[in-house]
């Protein structure tokens, strides 16, 4: 049995459908990564979740039980804020303990609890601390020891790295997939960066309007994005228009040449995705899966450089140029391109 089961969650604001009879299904000990544009209805879910929001129908089951009218308090989960909602006249330690101190747990129990928690985020001594003499760093992970105490089954995180410079956030992602096996729970995060969303899951839900258009180990994902969203919105694939030549091949008007992807084309295709680092300055096979096109833009991105070609037929497309394959070609400069006929995705909506 999976450890949380959403059925057709449904949650409307006025004319908005912020959950729109949502499936997930989520294992226990799992890492899920929840992806989407703003207002695709992360917060919503883990809210409805958590028991702060309420679904206008359908379920939250946690371990088969249904938890309609079970308050947060007494859901055996926890939740991170955005915002990390700490309380900001407790001290550090004061803010880890509220939660047992609200279950009653005896103080000497309270006081080891929270030193364990303190240590496992890397804030031990800082348990006397104010939340305004810290920095953003560490507020997040007073936020984070403060849902750890509980040793909650789930723990919902939504966008927890998000107030993090670059730097700081990697970090502190390796830091949270560390404690996420050391604790054992499952853990539910809500991200709008791609990067993040693929380095750390186990699994990857990408949500599109208040549904799950795409969920899978993040590799599957990428490698094989469902729809036209999914491919440009993780890894901002090249989506090419067109339709099939009837000879297992899809005709790109845009860009003057045939896409053949490696298998069958399915019935019904309306487009295809290819991965810019997947396209190489040279024909790569006879045939198929070659065009060419005019350079347009080169960007140097540190480990490689992001080309716009401009192709025959009109299309613009993204080609990634990896350092090692030497110099890029320079504006104007007329390519030729190849693609191997694994790298075609076939994309049904
Ligand atoms: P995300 O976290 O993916 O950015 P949200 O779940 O916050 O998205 O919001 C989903 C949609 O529901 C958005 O269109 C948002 O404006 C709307 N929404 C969320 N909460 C409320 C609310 N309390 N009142 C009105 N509309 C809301
Ligand atoms: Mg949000």
């Amino acid at each position: 049995m999976p450890l949380l089961s959403l059925r057709a969650l449904t949650r409307r604001f006025g004319q908005t459908l912020a959950l729109d009879r949502l499936d997930l299904d989520v294992a226990a000990g799992e890492f899920l990564t929840l992806l989407g544009g703003s207002g695709s209805g992360k917060s919503t879910l883990l809210r409805v979740v958590a028991g702060f929001e309420t679904a206008d129908s359908g379920a939250v089951l946690l371990e088969g039980r249904d938890l309609s009218g079970v308050p947060p308090h007494a859901r055996p989960l926890n939740m991170m804020f955005q915002s990390y909602a700490l309380f900001p006249h407790m001290n550090v330690a004061a803010n880890v303990a509220y939660g047992l101190r609200r279950d009653g747990v005896p103080r000497a129990e309270r006081d080891a609890r929270v030193g364990q928690a303190l240590a496992m985020v890397g804030l031990e001594g800082f348990g006397g601390r104010l939340p305004h003499r810290l920095s953003g760093g560490q507020r997040q992970r007073v936020a984070l020891a403060r849902a750890l105490v509980k040793r909650p089954r789930l723990l919902l995180l939504d966008e927890p790295l998000g107030a993090l410079d670059a730097n700081l956030r990697e970090r502190t992602g390796f830091e949270l997939r560390a404690l996420q096996r050391e604790t054992g729970a499952a853990f539910i995060m809500v991200t709008h960066d791609q990067q993040e969303a693929l380095a750390l899951a186990d699994r990857v839900a990408v949500l599109e309007h208040g549904r799950v258009v795409q969920l899978g180990p993040p590799r599957a994902v990428y490698d094989r994005p469902a729809t036209r969203f999914v491919a440009q919105f993780l890894g901002a694939a090249n989506v090419l228009e067109g339709r099939p030549d009837g000879a297992g091949g899809f005709d790109c008007p845009g860009l003057g040449a045939t896409l053949r992807p490696e298998g069958a084309l399915p019935p019904g295709t309306a487009a295809c995705a290819l991965r810019p680092e997947r396209i190489a300055l040279r024909p790569l096979a006879e045939g198929p899966n070659s065009a060419e096109g005019v350079v347009e833009e080169v960007a140097f991105r540190g480990d490689d450089s992001l080309l716009l070609v401009r192709a025959g037929g009109g299309a613009l497309l993204r080609v990634g140029h990896a350092e090692e394959d030497g110099a890029p070609p320079p504006r104007g400069a007329t390519v030729r391109l190849g693609w191997e006929a694994a790298s075609v995705v076939p994309l049904a909506g």
